[in-house]
């Protein structure tokens, strides 16, 4: 069996004091969780300041003790082995457990450094003779120093920092210490370093009618998993946790137990094992981060049939194809290995049904471009102000002017970053399960991508409306995670050549022609691929049936990394793919979906709309944001500044759903491309969450067409 481990965010609005059943209010509650991160961040932040040199890194790294004996793996145990332990601020009482709260983030953070010291140290002993760029000797010897499994975003990172210290200061720097400051911690409390008698976390037997309002929570203690399977209603977690009553509390008396019951997000299995939350503030809100782990089947990396090939594009989110190999005991699962580029085995044949499967983000693409320049302006402006500061005196006239504009500038910044972060995240999440429900719906035992190592180095950097390479990598993350609840496989194959060779003919020798489209075959373009073979079709649906084609041939060349159980095809196997009908049933679904743009598959591990509801619940009015008020205190400024109306603190962009509410923007306007409100609108925002994200709905379909086992010619539809 195989473990998932992922992390639920909750959030709890209430508690209650386990002394007396007294009711403690949102408002209260999260000041007294502020009061306790803050204490706990105060005390990482003594420890890191004191051992933030290059000796006590050196300590840290040899993995023993003064008097000779291994450092335990738990970060706090290991700090008080180095006596390195924290005391709480004068005048102030803590309890031990929030000692080694405190002492296991400050590990983490050293721990954390010690890594960027390893990559720095083999990033300055290989030095470039010329920084701008790395000689392909320079690189292998780069390689060679650095340690395992570090990607070249890292890389480019330290060279960068390096660089930046090289200009200042004229020399390489000595340690990471001397190139960084202190690292600063959030606050938040790691509860997965203290134990039973700071937190206990339990399921509640049966969810209370007023959660965290009935008294003698006590009762709920002990309860074993929630009764019922599959979706009975959600299940409420019991957390008790000692908070402080006061911001410096100075005895026992000021620390009381307090009973916390939140609710579980419906994904999280009821099978599901809980470990210690971590509580964090964040807007007004208490969450707490709840790390779960889940028990699952090992996939078997060899012997599938049907695979989901996905081809990155650059507007164009994820292109796929479906593919079936039609002889599982021939050549096909077997391989030849050790010949490098092969050319595909006699009897067993690739068939792919000819529908190509199609994120479109397009729209999307372009506001994140847009965002980026407008991020862009913004730090330019900040910066310039910033420059502008220190040139005036307090008393001229503009100071006030000047220092109120630069806090503006650096709050819209700020929240425009953060925007960014969350359209990212929220692109990446929806496509990721579009890609899955296909592979589930299709019968795909296996989803084949593009290495995105091999990408890079490819260089397919190009226009500026492209979706940043780290979208690419989110996507790629949360595939592998929705994937593994769903018992598919995810195996990346080389990127290499994808999109220049035809899929249908030549195995890797007939080179495709890129044309602008079909109907201009003579200009050269980027988007149509044509062949002398008669192949005409979207550049990435072509590259995606080679992609299922190489995944699928190569399978025997299947490798698993131990560290991460990433699986990779690095060998590079080439065989033709041929088209089959689908039955005529099934071909009729398809257009008939494709008409309407609307799904006939729900996921089988989610609840259906329920019956007789026929909108969203409306949101509870909550308090109105900070921004409409006018002021938001500005981190590190003394005053406060006002930001500008037109860059919103929040801006909710909702996650992928099927009987969901309507994301922010317009409705697509009658006449526009996108649909229009007559009966044959296609409503896309219902699965993917965007009304500009235009996604091939999602069909459950046969994973048996083409030709019979033993047909020579895959024309017919079984
Ligand atoms: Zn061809």
């Amino acid at each position: 069996m195989a473990v998932l481990m992922a992390t639920a965010s909750c959030t709890a609005y209430r508690a209650a004091l386990e002394s007396s059943g007294e009711v403690v209010g949102e408002r209260t509650l999260v000041r007294r969780v502020g009061w306790l991160a803050a204490l706990a961040q105060t005390m990482t932040t003594q420890i890191l300041t004191e051992r933030w040199t290059g000796a006590a890194l050196s300590d840290l790294a040899s993995g023993t003790s003064s008097d000779g004996r291994a450092l335990p793996a738990k970060g706090w145990m290991a700090v008080r082995r180095l006596s390195w332990g924290c005391a709480a601020p004068a005048g102030v009482y803590v309890p031990e457990r929030v000692r080694r709260i405190a002492e296991e983030e400050a590990a983490r953070a050293l721990r954390l450094a010690l890594h960027r010291r390893t990559v720095l140290a083999a990033v300055c002993a290989t030095w470039p003779a010329d920084p701008a760029r790395h000689s392909e000797a320079e690189w292998r010897a780069l390689r060679a120093a650095l340690p395992a499994g570090v990607s070249t975003a890292q890389i480019r990172n330290r060279t960068r920092q390096v660089r930046a210290h090289l200009t200042a200061h004229g020399s390489l720097p000595i340690d990471v210490t001397g190139l960084e400051e202190v690292p600063v911690v959030a606050a938040q409390v790691l509860l997965a370093a203290a134990d039973k008698q700071l937190v206990t976390l339990t399921r509640a037997t049966a969810v209370p009618a007023d959660a965290g309002a009935s008294g003698g929570p006590g009762t709920d203690k002990g309860g074993g998993p929630a009764a019922g399977d599959g979706h009975d209603g959600p299940q409420t977690a019991v957390l008790r946790v000692k908070l402080p009553l006061v911001a410096a509390p100075v005895s026992r008396a000021d620390w009381a137990w307090h009973v916390i019951v939140f609710t579980v997000p419906p994904h999280v299995p009821t099978h599901a094992a809980w470990c210690a939350p971590t509580l964090r503030v964040a807007a007004h809100r208490l969450r707490v981060d709840l790390p779960f782990t889940v028990p699952l089947p090992v996939v078997s990396a060899v012997g599938h049939r049907v695979g989901l090939g996905l081809d990155w594009g650059v507007n164009t989110l994820l292109t796929g194809t479906v593919a079936r190999l039609t002889h599982p005991t021939d050549d096909g699962l077997t391989g030849k290995p050790g010949s490098g580029r092969t050319t595909g085995p006699a009897g067993g044949r690739v068939v792919s049904d000819g529908r190509m499967l199609r994120y479109d983000a397009t729209a999307i693409s372009a506001k994140l471009h847009r965002l980026r320049a407008h991020r862009e302006r913004l730090a330019a402006k900040r910066d310039h102000y910033a420059a502008l500061l220190p040139g005036m005196c307090a008393p001229h006239f503009q100071w006030a002017d000047l220092q109120h504009h630069h806090a503006r500038a650096a709050a819209e910044h700020e929240r425009v970053c953060a925007r960014i972060r969350r359209l990212n995240h929220a692109l990446a999440w929806s496509a990721a399960r579009w890609a899955v429900d296909q592979a589930i719906a299709t019968g795909a035992g296996v989803i084949y991508l593009e290495d995105l190592a091999t990408l890079q180095a490819r260089g397919r950097r190009r226009g500026n409306a492209r979706l940043s390479g780290q979208v690419r990598g989110l996507v790629v993350a949360a595939i592998r995670h929705l994937a593994a609840k769903a018992s598919i496989a995810v195996v990346t194959v080389p990127a290499r050549g994808t999109s220049k060779y035809c899929p249908r003919c030549g195995t890797g020798t007939s080179v495709l022609q890129h044309v602008a489209a079909p109907d201009r075959p003579k200009r050269a373009g980027w988007k149509w691929a044509r062949c002398s073979c008669g192949l005409s079709a979207d550049r990435d649906w072509a590259a995606a049936e080679r992609i299922v084609a190489r995944g699928l041939l190569g399978q025997s060349h299947t490798r698993t990394d131990r560290a991460t159980g990433h699986r990779t095809i690095t060998v590079v196997v080439e065989g033709n793919v041929a088209r089959a009908r689908r039955p005529r049933a099934e071909a009729r679904r398809v257009r008939r979906a494709n008409r309407t743009g609307r799904d006939s598959f729900v996921r089988p591990d989610r609840p259906g709309p329920t019956l007789g509801k026929g909108r969203s619940t409306p949101k509870r009015p909550g308090r109105p944001p900070r921004v409409a008020q006018g002021a938001r205190v500005v981190r590190g400024e003394a005053g406060l500044a006002q930001a500008s109306r037109r860059v919103p603190e929040w801006r909710t962009v909702p996650a992928p759903t099927t009987v969901g509410q309507r994301p922010a923007g317009h409705e697509p306007q009658s006449g526009h491309p996108l649909g229009s409100r007559s009966g044959r609108a296609r409503d896309f925002q219902h699965r993917t969450g965007f009304h500009r994200a235009r996604a091939t709905p999602v069909i459950r379909l046969s994973a048996e067409y083409g030709p019979r086992a033993g047909t020579a010619t895959p024309t017919q539809a079984v």
